[in-house]
């Protein structure tokens, strides 16, 4: 394995490139680029220079390009953002449309065009599911939650209903609430005195989470202490960001029982899921269940930052006028791009691409991981969306060097991805535009196959 880490800012000369998709007609990374990836580093925080050192200069579609003639073909989406392709043209139409139209904010006060997002956002959304609360990131999303749960679980249950359920290894953002809700001990250790009623059990995913009975999640429960009239919700992701790892459908249908026996509310994360990327409109469609709250976010506008929260009437309006705002609510710019991406996704059929796509991407990648038993543990993933999982060989250990290598490799051979997630930060993921076609598809399958044969041997 190489021992070049995939952000070091040292040129490289690397094998030409020259396909219908991709291009590398340069050293790695370009040297050029190198002033302004230093200045880059020089102000901002250390935390921002984890994604390979490629300067992004314009994206369309599945391809992404820096300014001295590279072309890659994307297997990022940004970070599973760009659902409808970059820069799709409708969506760069609607934007330039609002801007010379010449509203670019207007926080809370009344506009149309919220009124229309919010509309078309309920008539994506499951029956029951029919209020729409506009914010900016994700993670205000499971924020936002959180807050709903416990005001409803104290409204039906008093004070004592207040506890919080996630999953070992989730993700929901880095704010504090969202970070609590978190599943990974390492980037809560800043928090210190954590809040005693959020608590985590495993995820079943039938690798690291071995016991995918739902009697899992009552032990675990039990075994901290937590009786059901004390849960005010329970949120998932649908499937687990980092990893790519969906739980039994079983057990989401009982979770789903469960939460109605004991009052609790079920919150479903589809800020990665949502939108196509599975295969489904919405990820939990794999589950056969219907979320109480699903938080929005990343690939409902493939581009622009808007998020939302979607759930039944009763919940979200908890609050009064003026209590459950935000700045940027709906912002006029963000929120036509949403639009624009919604008819994107439906009238291209992005969906059913996603699944059609999904049928050669999983097969073949977990066809690839039979190849390699003894460093890939385990292929999880649906439609676009899937995740290598590196380990030491033999073991489950992560094997973050190997991932790490893979991604650079890829890179250098025009494939976008970006650093290592999940478990250990060893997990390579893939996530193409679901706009992908079968020819680019295979194309990019043969250069990360090729990627992991060099970083093995
Ligand atoms: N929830 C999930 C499942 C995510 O994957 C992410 C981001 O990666 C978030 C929440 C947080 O979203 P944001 O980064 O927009 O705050």
């Amino acid at each position: 394995m190489s021992t070049a880490t995939a952000n070091e800012l040292v040129s490289r000369k690397v094998p030409q490139v020259r396909t219908k998709y991709r291009r590398i007609v340069t050293e790695i990374p370009v040297p050029e680029s190198i002033p302004i990836l230093q200045r880059l580093r020089t102000f901002e925080p250390v935390s921002m220079s984890g994604q390979p050192p490629i300067l992004w200069d314009r994206a369309e579609g599945i391809q992404v390009y820096d300014r001295w003639g590279n072309m890659w073909l994307d297997w990022s989406s940004g970070v599973l953002v760009t659902n409808a392709g970059h820069s799709h043209p409708k969506i760069r139409q609607a934007i330039q449309q609002q801007v010379e139209h010449g509203l670019l904010h207007n926080y809370c006060f009344p506009s149309e065009i919220r009124a229309k997002l919010s509309e078309a956002l309920a008539r994506v959304a499951p029956d029951g599911l029919k209020k729409v609360f506009l914010l900016t990131t994700g993670a205000e999303t499971c924020e936002c939650a959180i807050k709903l749960a416990r005001t409803h679980g104290r409204k039906v249950g008093g004070d004592k209903k207040i506890g919080f359920v996630t999953f070992h290894n989730a993700f929901h953002g880095r704010t504090m609430g969202a970070q609590m809700a978190g599943g990974i001990p390492a980037l809560k250790e800043w928090i210190v005195n954590l809040d005693k009623d959020f608590v985590q059990v495993p995820f079943p995913d039938g690798f690291r989470g071995p016991d995918t009975s739902f009697e899992g999640f009552l032990k675990a429960l039990d075994k901290q202490g937590f009786t059901p009239d004390r849960i005010a919700g329970v949120m998932t992701e649908t499937y687990q960001g980092g990893n790519a790892s969906f739980a039994p459908p079983e057990y989401i249908q009982k979770l789903r029982a469960w939460c109605d026996e004991h009052k609790a509310l079920l919150i479903m994360d589809e800020v990665q899921a949502g939108f196509g990327r599975t295969g489904k409109y919405w990820g939990f469609e794999h589950y056969g269940v219907t979320p109480d709250l699903i938080c929005c976010g990343k690939g409902i506008s493939s581009g622009l930052p808007i998020s939302a929260v979607i759930g039944r009437a009763e919940i979200m309006d908890l609050y009064p006028p003026g209590s459950m705002t935000s700045t940027h609510t709906g912002n006029p710019i963000c929120a036509v791009s949403a639009l624009a991406n919604l008819q994107a996704i439906e009238e291209e059929g992005m969906v059913e691409n996603a699944r059609r796509m999904g049928e050669i991407l999983q097969p073949e990648l977990r066809r690839i991981g039979a190849r390699f038993p003894e460093h890939i543990g385990a292929v999880h993933g649906k439609g676009l969306v899937a995740s290598l999982h590196m380990v030491q060989p033999g073991g489950i250990e992560a094997n973050k060097p190997l991932a790490a290598d893979i991604v650079r490799r890829s890179v250098e051979k025009g494939l976008m991805m970006f650093a290592p997630v999940g478990f250990g930060g060893a997990s390579v993921k893939v996530s193409p535009p679901l706009c992908i076609t079968e020819e680019p598809l295979r194309e990019s399958i043969a250069v990360v196959e090729e990627a992991i044969e060099e970083a093995i041997a």
